[in-house]
């Protein structure tokens, strides 16, 4: 199953994509997550990243269109994956078919989680992860059962710089660049509209009967 993540920063994309990798045993493909254990690192990759991320813009595509095309070569996307925040532009969703097409592996759905740019920045300010293994909290709506450590594995929770009013504004500003791909996939007939809003188990019992519907129609 080749499943691909939509929506605003903060939509839920990456809590949602989480559960599905869970349940579903298909990789969990984050460009952000690569970018920031490349930053973390200090690779070559990250020390060129790193601007880019700290200011809230989009790295370039060739860079980040090269990162995808290594990723899905690993042995374990052949089982499928769930993409999340990649694409990003036009230029990297035409580069994504090109790779797919090439793999012989087809998307199947793209789930685009929809909210109201309103709520984002309460949930990107509140926004904590574990240092260790990358689970993703909130402040108010997702709090770890012990102030600042992480439920699944004791780890520390930080912030990102990244998560701040200024950065988010910076953002939304970007996600323009993003906004086409709603019609380029709705065209495809691959779109699947989620509603974001409601509480994360409910948004997931959503997303679940949209992958069980796609698992017993390829069977
Ligand atoms: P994205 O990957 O789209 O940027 P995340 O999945 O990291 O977004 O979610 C952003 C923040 O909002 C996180 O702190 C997460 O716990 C919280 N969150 C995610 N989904 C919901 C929801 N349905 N209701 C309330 N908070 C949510
Ligand atoms: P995310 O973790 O998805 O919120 O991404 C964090 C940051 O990583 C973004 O603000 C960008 O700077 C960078 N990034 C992640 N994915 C992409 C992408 N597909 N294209 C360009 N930049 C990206």
């Amino acid at each position: 199953m080749q499943v691909m993540m939509l929506g605003l920063p903060g939509a839920g994309k990456g809590t949602q994509a989480s559960r599905i990798h869970a349940d579903y045993g298909i990789p969990h493909i984050s460009t952000g997550d690569m970018f920031r254990a490349a930053i973390a690192a200090q690779t070559p990759l990250g020390r060129e990243a790193q601007s880019y991320l700290e200011s809230g813009r989009l790295v370039p595509d060739e860079l980040t269109i090269g990162i995808v095309r290594e990723r899905l070569l690993e042995p374990d996307a052949a089982l499928g994956f769930v993409l999340d925040g990649f694409p990003r532009t036009l230029p990297q969703a035409q580069a994504l078919d090109g790779m797919l097409k090439a793999l012989a592996k087809p998307l199947d759905c793209v789930l685009y989680i929809h909210v109201q740019e309103e709520v984002l920045l309460a949930r990107l300010t509140g926004r904590r992860l574990c240092k260790s293994c990358g689970a993703t909290y909130h402040l108010v709506f997702q709090p770890p059962l012990r102030a600042g450590r992480c439920d699944v594995c004791d780890g520390e929770l930080y912030q990102r710089t990244d998560d701040t009013a200024e950065k988010v504004a910076t953002r939304l500003q970007q996600y323009a660049q993003t906004e086409p791909l709603v019609d380029y996939y709705q065209e495809r007939g691959l779109l699947r509209q989620v509603d974001g809003e409601q509480e994360i188990d409910s948004v997931y019992d959503e997303i679940k009967r949209e992958l069980d519907r796609l698992q017993s129609r390829s069977r």
